[in-house]
């Protein structure tokens, strides 16, 4: 053999996605990618992931589930875990007992929280204080736009949805910055120290009550308030508001290859895998979609992926056909879908360039995440990736095997060991993004396709 057939066969070479894939599929890529920013656009909160989820699915022929309902294979539910996680199923030809297919994304995304008694007024310019959400540069969160998401739950039960700043008629918020003028103290502090978390207070408002009293300000803001949604300051008690970035999703660069948007981290494999669900014909093992909430405050909560509720659903589904959950799970297999890191050529020192994951090489498979010697991590098997180089060549998916910059630089965390602790066998799958965890985020649109393919080829799995 010549040296050149040796190289061929014995190397590991990648190749840029766009060199593998044709004109014809090229279409499909940025086509579906539309499909991806209209959603974003609808889906800025974990809330309204689950309610344009629930939207698209019902389109679909998705109904809700109702423990003890008949279900034959081919048959489309969902569970609405409290208006905060959406877990859709397509029930598959053979029974739960030979496990299922789980594709696993979060819907939350950083943001800034209202805090519970947020509303006060200083130099007669009213602010709210907020407590930041997730992993966030704070530096990055003042002077950009605000819109304000949430729900304010009323004593009488009711709940108003708030959203204000979306539609272009609306005004948007702002959290002020000092000038360079004046901030030769600030630039001389790390960056962690620069913006402080309590001086994250959003600028709401500054023309005064009409009367003598004090807190003028804030007294016309809470009128506002009254009239538009019939509230008062104690409402705020029992309200879950949060600011998000107020950028639009659009396409990044001369050829349009990127998109740039608040929260890609995670809906842009909730998106994935939500499409693969919609397009799925009647599988093989039944094909589960999980959009969780609290991923970024490590999964907590009764809508995290901690919690019983995901075993509940699944159990209740197992009895429809009398089932154990424990048989179900051992056989199951679960794709976490979630983003990781791109190698940004801005900033290489933190990467480890033959294993980070690389802009246009298609979907990144991370057999392992965590920090400081794998801590925190599932860690998925051989096994198991050796499964995964099956199903994507046979479904034509680019991949990539990728891990989250260098070793002892950082690290992070997904759904996957929750998943794992249940002896569900895990592996973490997702988009490489670019300025992770800012405002706004950039992913590659031939990334997002492949993610979508590989969801799909998994939940149509031929082995
Ligand atoms: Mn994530
Ligand atoms: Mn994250």
């Amino acid at each position: 053999m010549s040296e050149n057939n040796w190289r061929e066969s014995l190397f590991y070479e990648q190749k840029n996605g766009y060199d593998l894939i044709d004109a014809e599929e090229t279409k499909l890529v940025y086509a579906y990618c539309e499909g991806y920013k209209r959603f974003m656009d609808a889906a800025r909160t974990e809330r309204e992931a689950v309610k344009t989820g629930i939207e698209l699915a019902e389109e679909e022929g998705f109904v809700p589930f109702a423990p003890g309902m008949a279900l034959k294979a081919g048959d489309k539910v969902y569970f609405n875990n409290r208006g905060k996680s959406l877990i859709l199923a397509v029930i598959g030809k053979k029974p739960m007992s030979e496990g299922c297919v789980i594709a696993g994304a979060h819907v939350d995304s950083p943001r800034l929280d209202l805090k519970q008694l947020p509303l006060f007024e200083d130099t007669e310019m009213a602010y709210f204080k907020t407590h930041y959400y997730g992993g966030i540069k704070k530096y990055q969160w003042v002077t950009i736009p605000l819109e304000l998401h949430g729900v304010v739950a009323l004593k009488n039960g009711d709940v108003i949805d708030v959203v204000i700043g979306r539609d272009p008629e609306d005004p948007q918020f702002v959290i002020t910055d000092l000038l360079p003028h004046l901030a030769a103290d600030q630039m001389k502090k790390t960056m962690a120290e620069g913006v402080k978390g309590e001086a994250l207070n959003i600028l709401i408002g500054s023309v005064p009550y009409a009367d003598e009293g004090k807190d003028r300000v804030k007294l016309a803001v809470l009128s506002l308030l009254h009239d538009d949604y019939g509230i008062t300051e104690e409402d705020f008690l029992s309200a879950e508001l949060t600011a998000v970035p107020a950028f639009e999703s659009r396409d990044i660069g001369f050829d349009r290859s990127f998109i740039g948007a608040y929260g890609h981290d995670d809906r842009v494999c909730a998106y994935a895998e939500l499409r693969a669900i919609l397009d799925l014909d009647v599988p093989e093992r039944t094909a589960v979609c999980i959009l969780a909430d609290k991923e970024e405050i490590g999964s907590e909560g009764v809508s995290g992926m901690q919690s019983q509720a995901f075993d509940t659903f699944m159990a209740d589904l197992c009895e429809t056909q009398g089932v154990a959950l424990r048989r179900c799970f051992e056989k199951s297999f679960c794709l976490s879908a979630d983003v990781c890191n791109a190698f940004d050529p801005n900033y290489p020192e933190v990467s480890e360039k033959r294993n980070e994951a690389k802009v246009n090489y298609g979907m990144g498979i991370c057999k392992y995440t965590g920090a400081r010697g794998k801590s925190g991590t599932s860690d998925a098997s051989a096994e198991i990736v050796a499964h995964l180089r099956r199903l994507f060549a046979d479904a034509g998916v680019v991949w990539q095997l990728c891990e989250l910059g260098k070793v002892d630089q950082g690290g992070g965390g997904t759904i996957a060991k929750f998943m794992a602790n249940r002896n569900i066998d895990t592996i973490d799958a997702g988009v490489p993004v670019l300025s992770m965890h800012a405002p706004y985020e950039t992913v590659s649109k031939f990334d997002c396709w492949m993610t979508y393919k590989g969801v799909l080829a998994a939940y149509q799995e031929k082995a």
